[in-house]
């Protein structure tokens, strides 16, 4: 039995069957007889049943926002806008699958063409820090792209993804072609990387577990992408716009509780400036409403579990410049904590904490800048706040990750390729280039001799 619960008043909200290696056999079974007929079926009509799993997720948004929250203890606005973008998602897809095209390409004798072909049934594993977001960026193109899909959600935050698995069906999208198993990891995860009738494994989550999922797939020389860990840098300029910067960086670490992937959890500030910042992102943190998360106007709630609340409080000793507040009683509660100064070479630096906690780091000139910024071994996004735009856009390409903002903290839209560089990962979600992911390309040579 998997229990679940609502990491902000630690009570029990669900619970599970846990499934076995042999529900996941059963399931892929079913997604494998089922691939040929999803196929078959047009571009025209895929795209009508992914609007309508767009509307479906619409009409059912204020549910699946508080199961969102009640789930991962996210503030009920994130999980608001969270759902409105899982459905940009379905609706892009739908709108996306015939214009991924493909070439004709000029040969003697004859002409060559290129098809886009779906790989078969993938596999999707998800954490629980974007649960239906995320599961989203994977089954939108997959789907689109002609696979079945089987999606394996992190064990505890399943909720809305075995939601969304039921409006895929009443959307009108055939049994069988696409399916949730929430079981844990090393069990479901491991067989549906190791099964032989899977041909990609999507995986989002920690580089640790990235690693073994490469191994694994070896075996079956498996398609593989990977959006794993990161700590991003936030590059602040003294010329930059101090107070919009400030103002802005709170949310781009303290955000879902700095559970985030794309978390800006090293903040590096010009020396000139950087007393100056340091008070104003202060003064931004404290303003930071931290609480009940189904209150509209909370910023920050709890972590998802105990285990993670105590494995970020294990990286907090010395250098605090502010430590928040967090309500009292059960919950899994961490305060949005700044360290700093603080060197690029500390542990809290280097490592992803995965929390509300940022390192403020000094840095001299724009040489220095970009060599911190690529002192990590993740690469997956970052800032750059200036006001002079040649430097902005040097210090923008010169950082190794995969998605960089200028004067901005947000990475991810619906329409833009998001992924890493370095152990960030490798393959991109979202935009056009997810659906390169979810196919094979085919040439096809027409001999015009006979
Ligand atoms: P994991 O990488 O362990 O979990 C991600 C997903 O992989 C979950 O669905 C999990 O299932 C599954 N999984 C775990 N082990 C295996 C396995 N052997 N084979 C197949 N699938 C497996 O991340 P955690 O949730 O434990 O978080 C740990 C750390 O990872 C965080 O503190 C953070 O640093 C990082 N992280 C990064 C994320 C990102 O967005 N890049 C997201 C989440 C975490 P289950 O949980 O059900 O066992």
């Amino acid at each position: 039995m998997n229990t679940v619960i609502n990491p902000a008043t630690e009570q029990v909200i669900a619970e599970l069957a846990q499934p076995e290696a042999e529900d996941l056999d059963r399931a892929v079974e079913a997604a494998k007889k089922a691939a040929p007929g999803w196929r078959a079926v047009g571009v025209g009509d895929r795209a009508r049943l992914l609007r309508r799993v767009a509307a479906l997720i619409e009409e059912n948004g204020e549910e699946l926002a508080l199961l969102e929250t009640r789930n991962v203890g996210k503030p009920i606005a994130d999980s608001r806008a969270e759902v409105e973008m899982v459905a940009d998602c379905f609706y892009f897809y739908a709108g996306a699958i015939d214009k991924h095209l493909g070439d004709t390409i000029p040969v003697d004798r004859g002409v060559d063409m290129t098809f886009r072909e779906p790989l078969g049934v993938v596999g999707l594993i998800t954490p629980w820090n974007f649960p239906l977001n995320i599961a989203s960026w994977k089954v939108a193109p997959a789907l689109a792209s002609g696979n079945t899909v089987i999606l394996k959600p992190a064990e505890i935050t399943p909720l809305t993804s075995i939601r969304l698995g039921e409006l895929v069906l009443e959307a009108g999208i055939p049994e069988g072609v696409a399916a949730v198993v929430p079981g844990p990891g090393s069990i479901v995860g491991q067989r549906l990387i190791e099964h032989p009738d899977v041909a990609k494994i999507a995986f989002t989550g920690s580089t640790a577990v990235g690693r073994k999922v490469m191994e694994s797939a070896a075996g079956t020389i498996k398609r593989v992408t990977l959006e794993l860990g990161g700590k991003s840098a936030n590059v602040v300029f003294a010329d930059s716009d101090l107070e919009a910067a400030a103002g802005s960086a709170p949310s781009a670490v303290f955000g879902n509780a700095g559970q985030d992937c794309c978390a800006r959890s090293r903040i590096l500030v010009e020396k000139s400036v950087f007393d100056r910042f340091l008070d104003l992102l202060t003064e931004a943190t404290k303003a930071l409403k931290v609480g009940d998360p189904e209150n509209p106007s909370t910023d920050m709630g709890p972590l998802v579990s105990a285990e993670q609340r105590d494995s970020v409080a294990s990286y907090v000793d010395g250098e605090v410049a502010f430590r928040g507040e967090v309500p009292g009683g059960p919950g899994f509660w961490y305060p949005p904590t700044l360290l700093g100064p603080i060197g690029n070479d500390s542990r809290q630096a280097r490592e992803e904490i995965f929390g509300p906690v940022a390192c403020v780091i000094p840095f001299e000139g724009e040489e220095e800048a970009v060599r911190v910024a690529n002192a990590t071994p993740y690469g997956l996004s970052g800032s750059v706040w200036t006001r002079d735009a040649g430097r902005a856009l040097r210090v923008a390409r010169a950082i190794d990750a995969g998605a960089l903002s200028i004067n901005s903290n947000t990475s991810v839209r619906v329409q833009t390729p998001f992924g890493g560089f370095k152990q960030s990962g490798f393959g991109r979600e979202l935009g056009m280039s997810a659906l390169d992911g979810y196919s094979e390309v085919k040439n096809v040579f027409l001999s015009t001799e006979v």
